[in-house]
């Protein structure tokens, strides 16, 4: 026997003993079809049909036929279905109509073919006629078969058929669809069939047999489409997976009054809030809401027009959250007051929508605190925290009359760039030209997702909140208005207006996806602060918790410990408040040069620099001390309780100095003109620089090398350090300095310098009578050679921090702005590197590093501290290098805390047996 490729709804049971578990049958039957047979399952009322598995699509894409026994089971699936609807596929008399439907594993909404109405044919047309009594409903039907056939399985262009259908309304007058009688529509029939025979060189066919094999071919291979795949890769989804077809009964929703469909999600998907929110159209079928082709009513409504249906709908509906656990977004057809269920998955939603469902889900005890967590992604917190318009300079945009119009808020955010009017236009100009670009079009199509994804905005006037337009940009985290229809759209003069006000494509328009609002112009967009999104701060301490659970970690040398902390780069006590109310539980690196660069102080570290005796350095030295002692104190009251990392001068000292090609101008003209006064002076000045210069500095006289070299300027900052720290613990602070040395290479360096350094900490302590303070020494492993000898430079360091950025040059031997410039997109295009190291970190080659560091480290010093300041510590891939190898803690921006906490307690979580959710 020929394996088994064909599932009836019913068959559930055998799908899951095939796949082993719930996710295996989703991937067997992909989202809708196993969607469609678990509600079958809970004796929800779905049209019965069957699904034609992935692992068939998957053979059919090797070998392009069917696969030995499809076709055979498919017919028998059909006879089964006969026997439960009663009717017969292809028979006049009593004729069943089917859907062919794709449905892969992630949904891709409208990403792929989906054929209506496949058994209706010349004949099969007059019995319906017939039967229902209704010949302009079976007209419409089969005229929708003929086009949906030839656009989906034949590839022909929409116009093919739209245009002769808009002539035709033209010449009869008619406006609206719903004008179009029987006659209209079979007549119109006749057209769509030469159309087809033109287009696709043969006759619409009339072997319902024939139609079903060549739709479900089509959805096969529409898994391959360009459409398809660009969606994929924007998504992530594997090209493997495959797509199932479901071939299954037509109910309709285009009979009448008392019939209708309509789509749904059990709380609303853009702002989490637990409400139904939905669509529905009276005497329509399927696509013409997703489409967003006519203006459809809000499902509250539905109780007006068919009560009982209503109750019955919010019955299931709500059966469905529970069952599923999670926001559920379904589809619905009621066929002469009779509801149908079909289809039902995880509703995609917008990141403030994820994190209020999953926060309210976890109160309503529906879901485990973990479990609400993980259904949050970094991401997510990510675009919480992006920009959205400032009130204030709404209002007085709509005070200067720039106000353009409001529509439906479909994807939240605030979006600002030149307005396009196609897809390819809006991707070019996005691509090509570095604009930023919103895409506006009267509606969006499945083809224009290029153009949305490469846009900072879309901008639709028709269509509604459940349109294709909001859909996609609610996935991708677009900001989205749409169904703005006071704005009159004119594809062929490349403008738009509303009352006279005009924006021409390429001009600049605002987006307010939170609220529906659409204004000519550039609008000031701010950052919203985490205390004012309770939820999230909800998540993100239960994250947190979890994150800090002693045992929740097991390290590489056995040892039991918590996750990963989240630490923040701050140099000023702003930044530091700023981290803190953030979540940060340290300052992992706090850059002391900064403050050298305050106009007021500049000119005193100059003279600092040039001096020609030790005695006049440390008298410069002396005029900073008290500006850099304020500076700390102010970050360690900030961080009051925490450790706070505090790394000495690194950057080489021609960095301070003016520029050497302006200063040599100004000596020029000078000479030229004549000068005199001050000659000599800047003369001096540039003969100094001169004698700083280094062929290249960054790996010239600085870090440590620079300390060595002149001990002054460290010996005074550790003196600022430790004054501040004795100051603060004598007002009651809770103070935790941590020293950081850049740049070490060999452990003689900190030998010789940290002996010094830790003498004058001793110093301060006793001259300011502090007996017991918390302080550590360490450095930065950003050499290889560092990370190389790492158990003997943890003889003296107390901690380490792996300086990311300067490591990843290092170790691939690249200098960064050069590499970004000159080849690193080549490199990842190429696929010579997979991502940008300075964005991931590479864990072949940097990320070995950095793990021989901490177990050699912690051979010779088994508590010893590490850490990761520089860009990755806010990356979650990085992060989850950092957990595996035993970091105690990342640090990363203010800004980028709150999407580490989250990261942090996913991959504490992930090696605990928690699967990060793979759903797209
Ligand atoms: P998509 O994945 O693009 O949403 P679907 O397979 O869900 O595609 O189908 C498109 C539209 O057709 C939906 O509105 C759906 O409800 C409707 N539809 C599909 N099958 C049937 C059917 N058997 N009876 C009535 N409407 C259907
Ligand atoms: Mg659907
Ligand atoms: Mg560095």
């Amino acid at each position: 026997m020929s394996k088994k490729w064909v599932y009836l709804f019913e068959e559930v049971a055998e799908a899951e003993k095939y796949a082993g578990n719930w996710e295996g049958v989703r991937s067997l039957l992909g989202g809708k079809g196993s969607g469609l047979a678990d509600m079958t399952r809970a004796g929800v009322p779905v049209p019965p049909g069957f699904t034609v598995s992935t692992e068939a699509c998957n053979e059919f894409r090797k070998t392009n036929s069917f696969p030995a026994g499809q076709w055979d089971q498919m017919l028998a699936a059909l006879k089964e279905v006969e026997k439960q609807t009663g009717k017969k596929f292809g028979d006049p008399s009593n004729p069943l109509l089917v859907s062919c439907r794709s449905g892969a594993k992630f949904s891709m909404p409208g990403m792929m073919n989906t054929i209506l109405n496949i058994g209706l044919n010349d004949q099969v047309v007059e019995g319906m006629i017939k039967l229902t009594n209704n010949p302009r409903f079976v007209w419409d039907s089969y005229r929708r078969l003929i086009e949906m056939f030839g656009t989906t399985v034949f590839n022909v262009d929409d116009e093919v058929f739209e245009h002769p259908m808009a002539e035709y309304k033209a010449h009869k007058g008619y406006k609206l669809d719903t004008e179009m009688t029987a006659d209209d529509w079979k007549a119109l029939v006749g057209t769509f069939k030469e159309a087809y025979k033109k287009h696709i060189g043969s006759d619409f066919p009339q072997d319902v047999f024939k139609q079903m094999e060549l739709a479900t071919k089509a959805v096969f291979e529409s898994w391959m489409g360009k459409r398809a795949i660009d969606y994929r890769r924007a998504t992530n989804i594997s090209d493997d997976l495959g797509t199932a077809v479901n071939i299954q009964t037509m109910v309709f929703g285009n009979m009448g009054e008392d019939s209708g469909t309509g789509v749904a999600f059990t709380r609303n998907p853009s702002t989490g809030e637990k409400k139904m929110m939905g669509d529905y159209l009276l005497n329509a079928q399927g696509e013409d809401v997703v489409a967003g082709i006519r203006n459809a009513d809000p499902i509250e409504k539905l109780v007006n027009n068919m009560p009982e249906v209503y109750n019955q709908f919010m019955d299931i509906t709500s059966k469905l959250e529970k069952h599923y656990k999670d926001m559920q977004d379904v589809e619905f057809t009621i066929e002469r007051g009779k509801l149908f269920m079909l289809q039902t998955r995880s509703g995609k939603r917008t990141a403030k929508s994820a994190v209020k469902i999953a926060v309210d889900m976890a109160n309503e005890g529906l879901i485990s605190k973990e479990e609400a967590v993980l259904r949050v992604s970094p991401d997510n917190v990510d675009a919480l925290l992006h920009p959205q318009f400032d009130d204030k300079a709404k209002k007085e945009a709509e005070k200067a009359g720039k106000f353009l119009a409001k529509g439906v808020n479909a994807s939240p955010g605030a979006a600002v760039g030149q307005a396009y009017f196609d897809a390819d236009t809006a991707e070019r100009m996005s691509k090509e030209e570095k604009q930023d670009t919103i895409m506006v079009r009267p509606f969006t199509k499945p083809d224009d997702v290029h153009g949305m994804i490469a846009s900072k905005g879309v901008l639709t006037s028709e269509g509604g909140a459940t349109s294709h337009a909001a859909v996609v940009a609610r996935q991708f985290g677009i900001p989205c208005v749409v169904g703005a229809s006071a704005i009159k759209i004119d594809l062929e003069k490349r403008v738009m207006d509303v009352d006279g006000k005009t924006v021409k494509e390429g001009e600049w328009i605002s987006v307010d996806g939170t609220t529906g609002q659409v204004f000519i112009g550039k609008i000031a967009a701010t950052a919203p602060t985490l205390e004012e999104q309770t939820e999230l701060l909800t998540l993100l301490t239960w994250a947190d918790e979890i994150t800090a659970r002693p045992d929740i970690r097991t390290l590489p040398d056995g040892r039991k410990a918590p996750g990963v902390q989240v630490w923040a780069n701050a140099d000023y006590p702003k930044d530091a408040q700023r981290a803190r109310s953030y979540g940060a539980q340290g300052i992992g690196l706090c850059r002391t040069e900064h403050m050298f660069f305050e106009p007021e102080r500049l000119p005193i570290v100059q003279k600092m620099i040039l001096a020609e005796t030790s005695e006049e350095r440390t008298k410069q030295l002396n005029l900073l001390l008290p500006s850099q002692r304020k500076d700390f104190d102010g970050l360690f009251e900030a961080m009051n309780g925490q450790p706070v990392i505090i790394r000495l001068i690194d950057p080489p000292l021609h960095e301070f100095m003016p520029d050497e090609e302006a200063l040599l101008e100004e000596v020029i003209t000078m000479r030229v003109k004549g000068e005199t006064t001050g000659l000599a002076a800047k003369e001096g000045l540039l003969a100094s620089i001169k004698s700083l210069h280094e062929s290249n500095p960054m790996m010239g006289l600085r870090g440590v090398r620079l300390s060595i070299a002149m001990p002054e300027i460290v010996e005074m900052q550790v003196r600022a350090i430790f004054e501040a720290a004795a100051d603060c613990a004598l007002r009651g602070i809770v103070v935790k300095p941590e020293v950081m040395i850049p740049l070490t290479g060999t452990v003689k360096e900190l030998e010789w310098i940290q002996p010094r350094l830790v003498r004058i900490a001793a110093t301060v302590l006793a001259e300011k009578k502090v007996a017991k303070l918390d302080y550590k020494f360490g450095t930065m492993i950003e050499i290889p050679r560092a990370a190389v000898t790492a158990g003997e430079i943890a003889k003296l360091a107390e901690f380490f921090s792996f300086g990311t950025n300067d490591l990843t040059q290092m170790t691939f031997g690249y200098s960064r702005d050069d590499a970004e410039r000159n080849f690193l997109v080549t490199y990842v295009e190429q696929g010579i590197l997979a991502v940008n190291p300075f964005q991931s970190l590479d864990r072949e080659g940097v990320g070995k590093l950095m793990q021989w560091a901490v177990n050699e480290g912690r051979k010779t010093r088994p508590d010893l501290e590490v850490g990761i300041c520089g860009e990755h510590g806010g990356d979650p891939s990085s992060i989850e290098w950092c957990h595996l190898i035993g970091n105690n803690y990342v640090s990363c921006s203010p800004f980028r805390v709150p999407v580490a906490r989250l990261a942090a307690s996913h991959m504490a979580m992930k090696y605990n047996g928690a699967t990060i959710k793979e759903d797209k």
